[in-house]
Order: structure tokens, then sequence, then C-alpha cells
């Protein structure tokens, strides 16, 4: 039987999870990992999203990690280049490059029952590993409609996370598929230079205005001398997103005033009552992710621009046609349609102990333990798994909070001691996502009266987190051994199968 080179722990993905799960692991003492990456760079949905315009919608002194601040953001809210930038140096900064292993895609991991490792075929080979920490993020496989017609089309396609920067969209005439975070951000941008820009909104985004700014020399000289003015400002934009979320998880009646202000933006920006009305949402702010811009309504009010306000039904050559009928001619299509989230593509790659995959156990829904673990899938956990998303705040807070879970799941692996296993029992998954589905009940994204990407195709939300940043930063904290079976090895010629330990709470 052939031998594979084996380590302790496999991360899979180089975003910020994976980096920062790299990172941890070293600071626990942990040095025999590797990162498989699938791509040939590190900064996972940051290096793979480069549209025009793209930037994150959360400021760059809260979007970072805690432990590697960044003096030097240039803007309040950073673009793409900035952040991806900031991942490499993260990499350089805490000596990661050793364990990359790039154009390394995961084809396939299987739980070995009997020696307790995960067996991982990859893209440049096979591997073995004790514990694998899968970090490959919720947006990180782009979603294209299968629109029928699709292959009738003669001109270009592309999803904005895969843009084709060969493509001169000069002159073209281009259509916009979808409102999202991403759409929002390219009509703009794409805007003045295309001849026609047909934007197909099947439901209208909500859209406050974006407060950004540069920076200033001074502002980054003093985050520079003095370091507990940046942690000082990151506790601020932490401290304002912790109070509001309360509004989103308990009290979305409250959210009525936040309403009457988005629609004063658009007031603001579009004077067509008959524009104003077809962008107008109706359904509660909060329930899809509330974008911010101060350029999205002023692109859409200019001469070259169309909104249908219906979905792509079909394609009939070079013909786009809406659900209302509408009809409009294209060279190019971009889908701004967003990503495969609550059917997690990696999880049909991941087989567990009794032989089927993430994906069979979690055809009626995703559902983990914490974020992190799920049963029958021995010592493999996810970062930002199910319901670990926000709706207001930064995902690099809850990634952080995962690092800890990770930190003390090795920890615990240790204490035990020789070849063993934590697999979460089953009544403890259910437990914890009996209370996070209960908790989510009343809030805006359940409640809010509108279809989003939060909700999987049984209408249950699988992947917001129904609470507060400290609350999901206290619940894993520490790795509750009640919650788990503990395997071990078994001892050759003794015992046939491993051995499951009881561990009292
Ligand atoms: P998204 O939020 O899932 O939006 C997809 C859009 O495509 C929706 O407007 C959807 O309409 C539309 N759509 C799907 N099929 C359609 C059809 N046949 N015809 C017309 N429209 C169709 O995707 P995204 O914009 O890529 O954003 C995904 C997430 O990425 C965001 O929510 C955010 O978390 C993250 N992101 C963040 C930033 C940032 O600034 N930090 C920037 C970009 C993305 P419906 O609304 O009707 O479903």
């Amino acid at each position: 039987m052939t031998e594979h080179e084996h380590v302790r722990v496999a991360v899979v993905g180089s975003g910020f999870g994976g980096l920062g799960a790299a990172v941890r692991l070293r600071r626990e003492g942990v040095t025999d990992f590797v990162v498989l990456e699938r791509a040939g760079s590190v900064g996972g949905t940051w290096r793979d999203n480069s549209y025009p315009g793209c930037a994150c919608d959360v400021p760059s002194h809260l979007y970072s990690f805690s432990f590697a601040p960044n003096p030097e953001w240039p803007r309040t809210f950073s673009g793409q280049d900035h952040i991806r930038a900031y991942l490499e140096h993260v990499t350089d900064l805490f000596g990661l490059r050793p364990h990359l292993r790039f154009d390394s895609e995961v084809k396939v991991m299987r739980w070995d029952a009997e020696k307790l490792h995960w067996e991982i075929e990859t893209a440049s080979g096979t591997l073995t590993a004790d514990l694998v920490v899968s970090a490959t993020g919720p947006l990180s496989d782009p979603k294209i409609p299968d629109v029928p017609g699709i292959d009738t089309f003669p001109g270009k396609i592309f999803h904005s996370a895969r843009w084709d920067h060969d493509y001169e969209l000069r002159g073209k005439r281009v259509a916009m598929i979808g409102t999202g975070a991403s759409a929002i951000q390219i009509v703009p941008a794409i805007q003045p230079e295309v001849e026609r820009l047909t934007l197909f909104q099947r439901t209208p985004p909500w859209v406050m205005p974006r407060m950004d700014r540069a920076i200033s020399g001074a502002e980054r000289w003093l985050h520079r001398q003095l370091p507990f003015i940046t942690k000082a400002r990151r506790g601020l934009l932490w401290g304002i997103r912790e109070l509001q979320v309360q509004a989103f998880t308990k009290r979305p009646e409250e959210l009525g005033l936040v309403e009457r202000l988005a629609k004063r933006n658009i007031a603001r920006a579009v004077k067509d009552p008959e524009l104003r009305a077809r962008l107008t949402p109706d359904y509660r702010i909060g329930c899809k992710r509330i974008l911010l811009s101060n350029t999205y309504y002023p692109a859409l009010t200019r001469p070259n621009v169309d909104v249908v306000a219906s979905g792509l039904a079909r394609i009939e050559g070079s013909t786009l046609v809406a659900a209302d009928g509408t009809t409009a001619e294209a060279d190019a299509i971009v889908f701004g349609t967003g990503f495969h989230v609550t059917d997690m593509p990696i999880a049909e790659r991941v087989v567990g102990a009794d032989g089927r995959t993430l994906a069979e156990t979690w055809k009626g829904g995703m559902q983990s333990l914490r974020g992190a673990t799920a049963a029958g899938f021995p010592n493999w956990m996810t970062i930002i798994g199910p319901n670990t998303g926000l709706g207001n705040s930064s995902m690099i807070l809850m990634i952080e909070s995962q690092l800890n879970y990770l930190a003390d799941f090795v920890r615990q692996l240790d204490v035990l001691g020789g070849r063993v296993a934590l697999d979460a029992r089953p009544g403890a998954v259910d437990a914890w996502n009996h209370r996070v589905q209960e908790r989510m009940r009343r809030t805006v994204w359940n409640t809010g009266g509108c279809n989003s990407w939060y909700l999987d195709a049984n209408g249950r939300n699988t992947t917001i987190w129904p609470g507060t940043t400290t609350e999901f930063r206290s619940a894993t904290r520490r790795v509750d051994l009640a919650e788990y079976e503990v395997l071990r090895a078994p001892i050759p010629g003794l015992s046939p199968a491993p051995e499951k330990t009881e561990v009292q709470a």
C-alpha cells in the first residue's frame, strides 16, 4: 500500500480563514501543517473578486485581523487591491509561505476510521492529515443561473467573481444581471464606458450612503506611532455594530426608521418618480444585506442605463428576455448572481465515517456544532461554517472566534493524547441548531418578507448568526468535550474498531 506524506493539520483555502488558521496553528506551537490552495496565490475571495469597483463595505480597521493591525489603510473602506495586498503581507509577516501548497485543489477527502486520519486527494498529490480545517469560505464558488437559451448567446459571458480583464467593455451593450453587493459596485464603475447598460433587477436592494473617505497621512502617522488609537478605532467600529445588531435580531420593527433614511437616499439621487418606484424595495430593510453606495443610484439615472425591474428569464441569441417580457440586446452579460452558499461545494468532496459525503448528510440543510464541526466527520472543522454569517459587521470577528475553537480543539487532542479523534455528537449538533433556529425566528432575516441567499432551498436560514459577535465569541471559546465522542485507534490484534470513550461533562 502506498504511504503518503502525513501532516498533523491540513488547512484548505488561503483566504482570511485559511491564513488565520495557519497563524493560529503556529501560535499554538503546531508547525506540521500545510495550507492547500487551488489557485496560485493567497487571498481567497479577495483574490478572485477583481471586478471594477470591488471594495469592502466594512471599514478596514474592523475588516482585518486583530493580531495584525494595519496602520496604513488608505481609506475607511478599502478597495480589493489593498485587502489582497494586506493578506499577502500577513502571509509574509507570519512566515506562512513554507506551508503553502498552490495549485492543490482538493478533489476528495476521506475519513479513515481505522487509522483515524483523513486521506486527501489534491490536484498536486495525495496526503494524509490528523485534522482538517476547511476554510473554503461561503463566497468562493460563483453561481450562474441556468437560464434557458444561455448557450445561444453569441457574445461574452462572465461572472462578477471571474472578471475577464482582457475583454474590452468600452462601447459595448452590456447586460448586468443581479443587484446584490457585487452588482451595485460594478454598475457605477462600468456605466461611463459602456455604450448601453441594461440592469436586470429581480428584487431592488436597500442602499444607504457610504461614508467613505481617504485616511489622511496625519491619521496614519498617529496609527503608526500610537497603536492604541488603532485599537480604539477598531473598538468603536465594533461596538456600534454590536449595538445595531439588536434591531436585526430582536426588534426588526425598529428598522422602519432606517427605511425612511434609505428612501430619502433614493429620492435625493433619483428624481424620476417612475424609476424611483422601481428602485424602492417592498420588504423590511436588513432582510437582505444593506448595501452601501453613493454612486449606484446616480449611475442608474444616466441616459445610457435601463433598469428592467424583472429577472432574466431566457436568452434568444443576443436578445435577453425578462420575466415580464421586456427585451434587451447585449454584446456581453455580466452575472452578479452570487455564490453557492447553502449548498457549500466542498461538502460534496468530504466523505465521513459512514461513507456518506457531507453534502448527503446536509441534504436537508447544513447544520454544524458551533459553526465548526459535523457529526460523523471526526477531526474535521470548518471556518465560518453554518450560521456564522453576519448581516452588519466584520466576518473577521467570526473567523477569529472559530480560530479560538480550533486552538482549543488542538489542545484537547493533545491532552487526550495518543491516536485520537473528536466526533461531534448528533445530540449536541441538534441542540445547538435548535437554539440557533429558535433565536432566528424573530430576526429580520426570517421575518422581513424577502428571499435572500441566507435561506436554503427549504427556506431555513443556515447562514446567519442570530446574535452578537460577543455571544459567538463566548460560545466558541472552549471545546466542550461532553459534546464530542472521543475515538481512539484500535490496538492491533485487540479491538476490531475504534473505541468510543464516554467523557463526562
Ligand atoms: P448576491 O447578494 O447573492 O446577489 C445576487 C443577485 O443576483 C441578486 O440581486 C439576485 O436577485 C440576482 N439574480 C439571481 N438570479 C437572477 C436572475 N435570473 N435575474 C435577475 N437577477 C438575478 O451576490 P453578490 O452581489 O455577489 O453578493 C454576495 C455577497 O458577497 C454579499 O451579500 C456580501 O456578503 C458579499 N460581498 C461583499 C462585498 C463587500 O463590499 N464587502 C461586495 C460584494 C459582495 P434576488 O435578490 O431577487 O435574489
